[in-house]
């Protein structure tokens, strides 16, 4: 065996460029370092690193049964790597290791500084393009990085028409080695992870996938709003753990949709992955993004709230509003959150709490078992208007009135918010004062229309600044 692939967050077998194509050269063997400080400081979940234990363990055993060897190094921070990967491959006498670059400023600082280690020591690196549909830098006539997602959307899908690549073949059965990598060691899940709802077995998230796309991509324009039905793939804990590959979706699309290029282009879902590839690339281009930092400068100005009882309240799902209190509750309960509600409670946190979107950013990230850094950042901003194409500063989500549209009967909210069961009809939205001393339910922390004006005028003052 003589080459390496460097698994991060792409934690499979099937569909992998450098997976198939070291195998061309030679036989390979896998590596995965666990850096959980690394990953603390960047809030990453104890659910998704449980998802990210679950996964890698079983992407070992599987390896073993193809005869690849994989190991797991156990370090603490990104910049730990280039030595220990240095030293496995002068064990081990690799002489190349592949890898898909990673955009964050932090991600790509290690892959740099791992390129150099290793060409210091001799060993020669092969880096691929990111792990997107398109992974090519998606640019305008100019060159220049796309700033609003429509253009972009539709340069992304000519350049993708012109080159649809299908999923990379599953790696070849290799001679068993003569020494497989020692077992790895066993962690503590985190009691956060409901492994019920996120299994870490291929199989399983395959199956989701094509059964998503077999049975309710078609619809999923129409019905993807309403978060008291299962009418979205709830594939991103995989995603972005890579755990399924892009080109696998693409192709699940491509194929339920009679292989006709006019229904895939139309496709709502293929859109959405799209918006995944667009927030991933601007990380590349913009690197202030990955240092806190709004996309829009003049927006640092905006004074925000310090209101720590509030900020509680939102995080606990106890603000009174039952649409946001049920989504927070979601999250909290399940490390999951539907997009609506995602938008709702982001607009509430940024637009009616005017509290600064980096905590409510930071606050997602500790819980999402889907947390990933670029869709997350551009979530928050697109929510907050500080963001790139973001919602219009002064487009402020009225909690009651989405609550109505897209929960009517109030399912959702009496799942996660079920003090509220016994109220019928659309008092649930919004109920009065005595409906909620009977609930034993808060009274709203703010008022809506008050809080709307405020930040409004904040974004209004901000007007010549730059
Ligand atoms: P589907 O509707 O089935 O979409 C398919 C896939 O497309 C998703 O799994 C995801 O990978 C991608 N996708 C969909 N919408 C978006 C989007 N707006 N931006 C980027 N990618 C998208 N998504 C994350 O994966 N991780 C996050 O940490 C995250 N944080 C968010 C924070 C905020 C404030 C907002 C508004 C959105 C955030 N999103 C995030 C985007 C979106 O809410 C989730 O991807 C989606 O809800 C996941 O559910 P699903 O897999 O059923 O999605």
């Amino acid at each position: 065996i003589s080459q390496l692939v460097w698994l991060r967050n792409d934690i499979r077998l099937n569909d992998h460029p450098a997976i198939n194509l070291a195998q061309q050269d030679d036989d390979i063997a896998l590596v995965v370092c666990l850096t959980p400080e690394q990953w603390q400081e960047h809030n990453e979940s104890p659910a998704k690193n449980a998802l990210r234990f679950e996964l890698t363990t079983e992407l070992q055993q599987q390896a073993h049964k193809l005869g690849i060897p994989c190991h797991i190094l156990e370090l603490k921070r990104f910049s730990d790597c280039p030595e220990a990967i240095a030293d496995l491959c002068l064990e081990h006498h690799y002489t190349t290791v592949w890898w898909q670059n990673e955009l964050p400023v932090h991600e790509a600082q290690r892959d740099e500084c791992t390129a150099k280690h290793l060409d210091k020591v001799g060993v020669t690196t092969r880096r691929f393009a990111p792990d997107l549909i398109v992974s090519e830098p998606v640019l305008n006539q100019q060159g220049q990085p796309f700033k609003v997602f429509t253009p972009f959307y539709k340069r992304w899908l000519s350049t993708l028409s012109a080159n649809i690549t299908p999923p990379y073949e599953c790696p070849n059965n290799q001679e068993p080695p003569t020494s497989l990598p020692s077992e790895f060691k066993c962690y503590d899940i985190d009691d956060s992870y409901r492994q019920d709802l996120w299994p870490a077995d291929y199989q399983i998230i395959k199956e989701k996938l094509w059964h998503f796309c077999h049975h309710k991509e078609a619809d999923y324009d129409e019905l993807r709003d309403f978060p008291a039905k299962p009418n979205t793939s709830t594939l991103s804990p995989y995603l972005a753990l890579g755990a399924i590959g892009p080109r696998e979706c693409l192709e699940a699309i491509i194929h339920t949709s009679g292989n006709n290029e006019r229904d895939w282009h139309g496709s709502v879902w293929l859109k959405e992955l799209a918006w995944r590839d667009f927030y991933k690339q601007l990380m590349g281009h913009f690197p202030d993004l990955s240092k806190s930092l709004p996309f829009k400068p003049e927006t640092q100005h905006l004074v925000w709230n310090h209101n720590a009882k509030a900020f509680k309240a939102w995080c606990e799902g106890n603000t009174g509003f039952p649409i946001v209190d049920a989504a927070m509750r979601q999250l909290n309960q399940t490390g999951w959150m539907h997009n609506r509600l995602r938008m709702i409670t982001a607009s509430f946190l940024t637009k009616l709490l005017f509290v600064d979107w980096r905590e409510g950013e930071r606050y997602f990230m500790e819980h999402l078992i889907d947390g990933e850094f670029a869709a997350n950042n551009g979530g928050w901003q697109w929510s907050a208007s500080t963001g790139c194409d973001a919602a219009p500063y002064f487009r402020v989500f009225n909690p009651t009135r989405q609550s109505e549209r897209f929960d009517p009967d109030g399912v959702f909210i009496k799942r996660f918010v079920p003090e509220l069961k016994i109220l019928s009809g659309k008092s649930i939205h919004d109920p009065n004062q005595s409906q909620r001393k009977q609930c034993g339910y808060p009274e709203p922390i703010i008022d809506y229309k008050k809080a709307r004006q405020y930040a409004i005028a904040a974004f209004d003052d901000l007007k010549g600044q730059t």
